[in-house]
């Protein structure tokens, strides 16, 4: 076992990272491990947190694209035309949000309301996929918090990459004075991947949240 996520005390459930070498996939198992075992299960089967708004990594993208039965997208570039179907790209100055996009009553895109149920489900997105419907300490949220800003940060990065490399000005669905600057987002643990089983937790935390959660 390399990371451990267990119940703390009533609602609020902890996790601990216990080898150097631990990644995304051995958090994502964990949290879904805790998920199935626990006797007093924290998931409600409601689909609340499908109305949420859904930060998206490069991962996630990545693993939207393999989807072809599910998706009708331009084929020179698929990425960009993804983000711009079925995402909601918010710019700000320099800082840019890119999220799953939504119904006009606030649903995310892939959920089956009828069944309320996720059409989506094998290949849903890092947020959905370490979602506990439970209290969490501090180190948990900011653990999950990491890996999303780290895997969002590789995404647009690719997304202003693939603008320039297209000749196209970047497209975003809602702007406020876009500056966006391809410096500001280098690469990281993230970069060149394409599985969560490639990126290594320690490559993402930062050294005070690793100090947290690391118990050799
Ligand atoms: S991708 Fe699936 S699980 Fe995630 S918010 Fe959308 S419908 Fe819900």
């Amino acid at each position: 076992m390399k990371i451990r996520v267990y119940k703390k005390t009533g609602n609020l459930y902890d996790i601990e990272v216990l080898h150097p070498r631990a990644t995304v996939q051995d958090y994502l198992d964990a949290v879904n491990e805790f998920i199935e075992k626990n006797t007093d299960p924290p998931c409600r089967g409601c689909d609340e947190c499908c109305w949420e708004r859904i930060p998206l990594t490069s991962i996630d993208v990545y693993n939207y694209l393999q989807q072809a039965n599910l998706l009708q997208l331009d084929k020179r570039r698929p990425l960009l035309d993804f983000l711009e179907k079925y995402c909601y790209v918010y710019v700000e100055g320099g800082a840019v949000d890119i999220s799953l996009g939504f119904t006009l009553e606030g649903a995310c895109i892939f959920l089956n309301q009828q069944e309320r149920i996720c059409s989506a489900y094998a290949c849903r997105s890092l947020v959905c996929q370490s979602f506990i419907c439970l209290e969490s300490t501090l180190r948990a949220q900011e653990l999950r918090s990491e890996l999303v800003n780290a895997g969002m940060d590789e995404l647009v990065r690719q997304w202003l990459w693939q603008s320039r490399q297209a000749g196209r000005k970047p497209v975003a669905h809602e702007a406020h004075n876009p500056n966006p600057n391809l410096a500001d987002y280098p690469a990281n643990g993230f970069t060149d991947k394409t599985s969560y089983r490639q990126v290594l937790l320690a490559d993402i935390c930062s050294r005070k949240l690793w100090s947290k959660l690391y118990k050799p």
